[in-house]
């Protein structure tokens, strides 16, 4: 029996004049169409349907379709937000192979920022009033969870105003385990410190196969979602991703988006989907190539259409470069990310767009591609600035 789309809300800010003139669907590539009338259709599509998408090299069509739908949940908007990077720490137990970034205990370039270090990083990017810190960092074998709770305390107690998107499931999954805790105790300890919601990295590619490759120190797929269906049972939200462009097949990514999606069936607690390119400099897969813009767009689109039940797909123009995702906002994506002062993580695989980026070159990108920006908080709220403060409409 054919399943139909969830519904999801209607976006609050979505611009009620905007009224698309669109042709009517084309396909170079007749396998499409099937595809085509179930979107159309309403009709929620299965795993063949998303091996269709990602075989295809008909990206007009696609994204023809993904565009479809995120005019439909989001009419001409599209979000960005003002943020902050800190990663506290780059020592890391693990040694995953697409990671450039994690650096075994006092070896060269390793670091852990004492508590006050990290509170003034924070501070040194408040100059934009950021409305969110996004905190992760390496798994380190010494630091106390106690370390952790005090950092986001600390940071709550200076910058009340901010939201604390912090430690990814990894993370808490290992502080958990350093801590003698059980997950959810873990959780509700880190909320109660202050942590509002947790960002999505860590998931890669749930296949086994893949991540024996990649990264066979962390947890399992089924542990990565298992600690964001305890997350989201808690009342802290998150964000979802997924790294390609590396080992892994066309299969392997439709497995992990209707993994995802089936979570989000069950909880509701996905905020956003990034898709995250890999970026092999660096990294002990550094003979693979780099992903081509092509796989970047269709892999934005291909998100879009099967995570029928996410409301945000977002083009991260630090992993796409701002150009890439500038044209995603055409192909299914509905948000840039944000300023993203001082990012570590990717520039340590190579990547070569700048470490931050001002709010008014995401504003210029946003209008360049014919959308409708609007600066939001984590939660999808609209942000109204005045010099170096903002309010969040609630
Ligand atoms: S990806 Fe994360 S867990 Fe893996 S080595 Fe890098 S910092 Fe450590």
């Amino acid at each position: 029996m054919a399943q139909t789309m969830q519904t999801l809300p209607e976006n609050g800010h979505k611009d009620s004049s905007f009224a698309p003139n669109r042709h009517a669907f084309h396909a170079d590539d007749l396998k499409l169409q099937p595809v085509a009338d179930k979107v159309l259709g309403g009709e929620r599509l299965g795993f063949e349907d998303g091996l269709a998408l990602y075989r295809s090299g008909d990206i007009l069509a696609i994204g023809w379709l993904a565009n479809y739908v995120r005019e439909r949940l989001h009419g001409n908007v599209a979000y960005f937000n003002v943020n902050r990077h800190i990663n506290p720490t780059n020592v890391c137990v693990a040694a995953c192979r697409l990671c450039a970034f994690g650096r075994r205990k006092d070896t060269p370039g390793s670091y852990t920022m004492a508590l006050e270090e990290a509170w003034e990083t924070a501070a040194s990017g408040y100059s934009e009033a950021v409305t969110e810190f996004h905190i992760v960092g390496g798994l380190h074998p010494d630091l106390p969870f106690q370390y952790f709770l005090d950092l986001v305390a600390g940071l709550k107690e200076r910058f009340p105003q901010v939201h604390i998107k912090a430690f990814t499931m990894v993370e808490v999954a290992f502080l958990a385990k350093r801590a003698k805790l059980t997950i959810e105790e873990t959780l509700r300890q880190l909320k109660q410190a202050g942590v509002d919601s947790l960002p999505g990295g860590g998931a890669e590619i749930f296949a086994d196969r893949v991540r024996h490759i990649i990264c066979d120190h962390k947890i399992d797929g089924d542990q990565w979602l298992d600690t964001a269906r305890i997350a989201h049972k808690i009342g802290l939200r998150s964000n979802a991703t997924m790294l390609y462009g590396h080992v892994e097949n066309e299969e392997d990514r439709v497995d992990h988006l209707l993994r995802l999606r089936a979570l989000q069936d069950e909880t509701g607690g996905f905020q956003t989907f990034i898709p995250l390119a890999f970026h092999p400099d660096n990294t002990p897969l550094e003979h693979l190539p780099r992903t081509t813009g092509l796989l970047d767009i269709k892999q934005i689109a291909v998100s879009r259409l099967l995570l029928d039940n996410f409301s945000h797909i977002k083009a991260y123009w630090q992993m796409l470069t701002p150009k890439i995702a500038q044209i995603s906002l055409r192909f299914g994506a509905d948000d840039l990310d944000g300023t993203v002062i001082e990012e570590k993580i990717y520039h340590d695989a190579g990547a070569t767009t700048p470490q931050g980026m001002r709010r008014e070159e995401l504003i210029r990108l946003i209008r360049e591609a014919g959308r409708e920006p609007i600066e939001r908080d984590t939660m999808y709220r609209p942000v109204t600035r005045s010099e170096n403060t903002f309010t969040v409409a609630v």
